[in-house]
């Protein structure tokens, strides 16, 4: 079979919480100003407590709201299919599949997480949400949920991608969301990136900063974010449970599973329920987190505290990091462009539990058309990350001759990111990597504390 589809009854009822199940817990955030522990309620200002609830939950299930599970009904349970026709072009005696986000509203598992954080600030009576995007793909998402419960959306989109992706700009303004392209001069934050680069390309730790800013200043308004934290991981883990049911449909059971990797969020939807298996003992898995080597936190980044945005307005997180200064260049995987990864994963790769493995931009390219060439979807850029991968995968088993079962996260489609496609057609992308002497520099200059 090619394709293995569920039915509405099949959506998980739970999340997973991938934390109960940890043998080493991530360090607890430290205040940027003390840089002792916070405790939750400082949280308060820019999440609702059900969110700050989730972020420190220890509980292994948490119960999806009904009306969340309704709206997920929308678009979910997603396909997974088996990629026989990849298969055949590497002439791999590996089994590839791939789960697809890419049929949700916005075209990536973003609304996962959109839509139940949507539904928990309506229920505590919040008017507006503010956000950063960078692709534009979690602005969308977000825009998008705001919309199914009538709040108000800002969205502070990083200036480059504004620029480059006008369409994603007009899917939020269509959902009714205002998009500003950050850094703007709305916001402290914003002024003083532009006081010392008027030209400023912005990044998502600015566009974060920015929205956080106006959440923080603004008691009707509160903050949300598309990646990183505990509580995004958690709702993103409806589409790796959707995922095992399947694989159980195939009669198989990855020995690897693979996802592109911005902050972690479509990386641990698929993977935690996976994992899962693994920290029970019950059946081993790899999973393999697939970064961009022109910001390779993971693979070449330091474990220690950080900012998850440019200016040192949130807490301190313990992950690996690139430093929360880095600009990482304007490639076209606009959702990979982050200097940092969240705790659980950090603690993970820290833990040696799971792998990193970061790809050229180019090679990426390569991964992406011969995929579309093959299977018919066009992937989004950030989606071609894991393809690399797990071409790499099922390559090394043809020179190996093993049978490898491979899954990996088709976490979007790229039907708006078809000038980056035509960039690469035109020749007009640069091979891009940070070179050791870059990262020494970027990690010589972090100044945030070390992790004891
Ligand atoms: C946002 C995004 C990413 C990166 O974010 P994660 O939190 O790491 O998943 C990757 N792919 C797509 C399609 C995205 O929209």
């Amino acid at each position: 079979m090619r394709k293995f589809l569920l039915t509405e009854k099949d959506i998980p009822r739970q999340w997973y919480n991938i934390l109960a199940d940890m043998p080493n817990k991530p360090r607890p955030p430290l205040h940027p100003g003390t840089k002792e522990p916070i405790t939750p309620d400082m949280l308060a200002p820019l999440f609702p407590q059900a969110l700050i609830e989730q972020e420190v939950s220890a509980e292994k299930w948490i119960d999806i709201p009904d009306q969340v599970r309704d709206i997920y009904t929308m678009w979910r349970p997603t396909p997974l299919f088996r990629a026989r026709n990849l298969e055949k072009l590497l002439d791999t005696p590996a089994k590839i599949y791939y789960k697809y986000e890419g049929v949700s509203p916005s075209g990536s598992h973003k609304p996962n997480t959109a839509v139940a954080q949507a539904y928990y600030n309506k229920m505590e009576g919040v008017r507006r949400i503010t956000t950063e995007t960078g692709a534009g793909q979690w602005g969308s998402a977000l825009s998008f949920a705001c919309q199914l419960f009538d709040l108000e959306c800002e969205v502070y989109m990083v200036k480059i991608s504004y620029e480059q992706k006008p369409y994603r700009k007009i899917m939020m303004q269509t959902w009714g969301a205002k998009v500003f392209a950050s850094p703007t001069d709305r916001t402290e934050a914003g002024r003083k990136i532009l006081a010392e680069d008027p030209n400023s390309p912005g990044s998502l730790g600015i566009a974060i900063s920015e929205a956080i800013e106006r959440a923080a200043t603004d008691p009707d308004t509160k903050y949300s974010l598309g990646s990183v934290l505990n509580h995004v991981l958690l709702h993103q883990t409806v589409l790796g449970q959707e995922a095992v049911q399947q694989m159980e449909m195939a009669g198989d059971w990855p020995d690897i599973v693979i996802a592109p990797f911005g902050g972690g969020s479509n990386f641990a939807g698929l993977a935690f329920p996976f994992l899962r298996f693994k920290l029970e003992g019950k059946r081993d898995v790899r999973c393999i987190a697939s970064e961009p080597a022109s910001c390779p936190k993971l693979t070449k980044g330091v474990f220690r505290y950080d900012f998850g945005d440019t200016v040192g307005m949130t807490p301190l997180l313990p992950m690996y990091t690139l430093g929360h200064k880095f600009v990482p260049a304007p490639i076209h995987a606009g959702g990979l462009r982050y200097h940092g990864a969240g705790a659980i994963i950090s603690q993970l790769i820290h833990d040696r539990i799971i792998e990193a493995r970061a790809h050229d931009q180019i090679e990426t390219f390569d991964a992406a058309v011969l995929f579309a060439r093959a299977e018919g979807i066009i992937p989004a850029p950030e989606a071609a990350h894991a393809i690399a991968t797990a071409i790499q995968e099922a390559k090394r088993c043809r020179e190996e001759g093993t049978s490898r079962t491979i899954l990996f996260n088709l976490c979007g489609h790229g039907h708006f990111d078809l000038k980056a496609y035509q960039d690469y057609f035109e020749g007009k992308l640069q091979p891009h990597a940070l070179s050791d002497e870059e990262i020494q520099q970027l990690i010589a200059q972090i100044d945030t504390p070390e992790i004891a």
